[in-house]
């Protein structure tokens, strides 16, 4: 019998807070009833009503080679069939280790944890513990997964200290969180233990970093004694084969990533040299550990990943991207709207505005218009499935052939017209 999304829904909303496991998936910034998903394969979702989706949501960018890789399928069955979690080391972990490091310039070692919000809590942990100083600096709009410390809101000012972002963070949590403006560089003292950033950031829709910001950061850094981490858990083997550490010619001093490194199974890691990396437990004092860390079943995936992911593939991605962005525009060109289609490489995302923001001050407005929530709504009701909320950006795969894009972008031209504030 096929069971209704909204029927699901309210079954779950009585077992799981709000029905979901992640509050962006409830639909609550769009509105309306998510789609729950049975199966998945490329570039499609399909839900329990059998609908399907074209997916650019790919679950928020682990599957950079679309839904249901073969190889990464193969790789995952096969290492289950061996045991799926020993408590003990694996050389699987060693490969994917190894692999990170060819990849990226200035990283000799790598610590797999469970999550993003794994990564940049133990890098924050390390930082502090490597400079013994307390102050940590992060970029309003810029998102580090949900651990205490890094659930800091920004005020109006151009610099905030201690103000939560969330009931339950005590302001002792963010005593020592100080929030800023994107794209700035700000002062940073002897006080500070690090500076972290998504170098283009990807959870306020896609905000790239002007030219010289990440330049400027890490001579900041440098000069004050603080470590600049790069939050690479978006643009980490998306933006290019090194990240965008490579993409920039910027080298931080810790690196996280996340997301892409799992292939799709729950993962992170953080990264940095041979010396930083010994200030952790077993070799030094910053304690870290993880019943689950470095499970084999997710280094085989992002092992299998990783493989498939190759100078062709990037620039087989950022072609499909710039078609995708070239073809919106002209799209909403033909509309009453005003669009601005932010890309940094493969990495795209939309603003119904007229001027690309350049921090969270810029976006929230933008975000909060409305228009987002109705493209999204035109566009889920013909089959292709965005992320349900404004501050999210798009995610090709590799799956997504060009004509599949020219039908995105089709679809986007009938919504367009539909939502235009004078209708045409
Ligand atoms: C997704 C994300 C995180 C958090 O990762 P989780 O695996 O969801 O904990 C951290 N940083 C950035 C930039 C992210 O996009």
């Amino acid at each position: 019998m096929v069971e209704k999304n909204q029927n699901l829904f309210e079954r779950a909303k009585k077992v799981i807070p709000g029905g979901v496991n992640s509050p962006v998936r409830s639909f609550s910034s769009v509105g309306g009833v998510p789609y729950f998903v049975r199966n998945a394969e490329g570039p499609y979702v399909w839900d329990e009503e059998g609908n399907r989706y074209l997916d650019y949501v790919q679950s928020y960018g682990p599957m950079i080679l679309g839904h249901s890789h073969p190889a990464v399928i193969e790789a995952i069955n096969k290492a289950a069939s061996c045991g799926t979690s020993y408590g003990a080391p694996t050389k699987k972990e060693i490969v994917l280790a190894e692999t990170i490091v060819e990849r990226v310039k200035g990283i000799e070692s790598v610590r797999f944890v469970n999550s993003g919000t794994e990564a940049t809590m133990t890098a924050l942990r390390l930082a502090r513990g490597v400079t013994k100083r307390s102050k940590i600096i992060k970029f309003s709009g810029c998102y580090h997964g949900h651990s205490d410390t890094l659930l800091a809101a920004a005020g109006s000012g151009v610099a905030t200290q201690g103000i939560s972002g969330s009931d339950g963070v005590p302001e002792s949590a963010v005593f020592d969180t100080l929030v800023v403006p994107f794209n700035r560089v700000p002062e940073i003292d002897q006080s500070t233990a690090a500076v972290i950033v998504e170098p283009v950031a990807a959870n306020m829709g896609l905000v790239e970093p002007k030219p010289g910001f990440l330049q400027e950061l890490k001579m900041a850094c440098n000069s004050a004694g603080a470590l600049l981490i790069f939050d690479e858990v978006i643009t980490g083997f998306r933006l290019s084969s090194g990240g965008a550490s490579k993409w920039y010619d910027v080298t931080p001093d810790i690196w996280c990533y996340g997301k892409i490194i799992g292939g799709g199974l729950p993962v992170g890691a953080f990264a940095a040299s041979r010396e930083l990396m010994s200030y952790l437990a077993p070799t030094g004092g910053v304690y870290q550990a993880g019943t689950l860390s470095g499970n084999p079943l997710a280094m085989a995936a992002g092992q299998a990943t990783l493989e498939l992911l190759g100078e062709p593939e990037y620039e087989y991605l950022e072609s499909i991207t710039n078609r995708l962005a070239e073809g919106l525009k002209e799209a909403i060109s033909k509309s009453d709207l005003e669009i601005c289609i932010p890309k940094v490489g493969p990495l795209i995302g939309i603003f119904f505005s007229v001027n690309k923001p350049d921090n969270f001050e810029e976006v929230k407005p933008i975000a909060e218009n409305g228009l987002y929530r109705d493209f999204f709504h035109g566009m889920l009701e013909r089959g292709v499935a965005l992320a349900p909320g404004p501050y999210e950006v798009l995610f090709p795969s590799l799956a997504h052939t060009e004509k599949l894009i020219d039908e995105t972008i089709e679809i986007a031209s009938d919504v367009v017209k539909e939502i235009s504030p004078n209708g045409t």
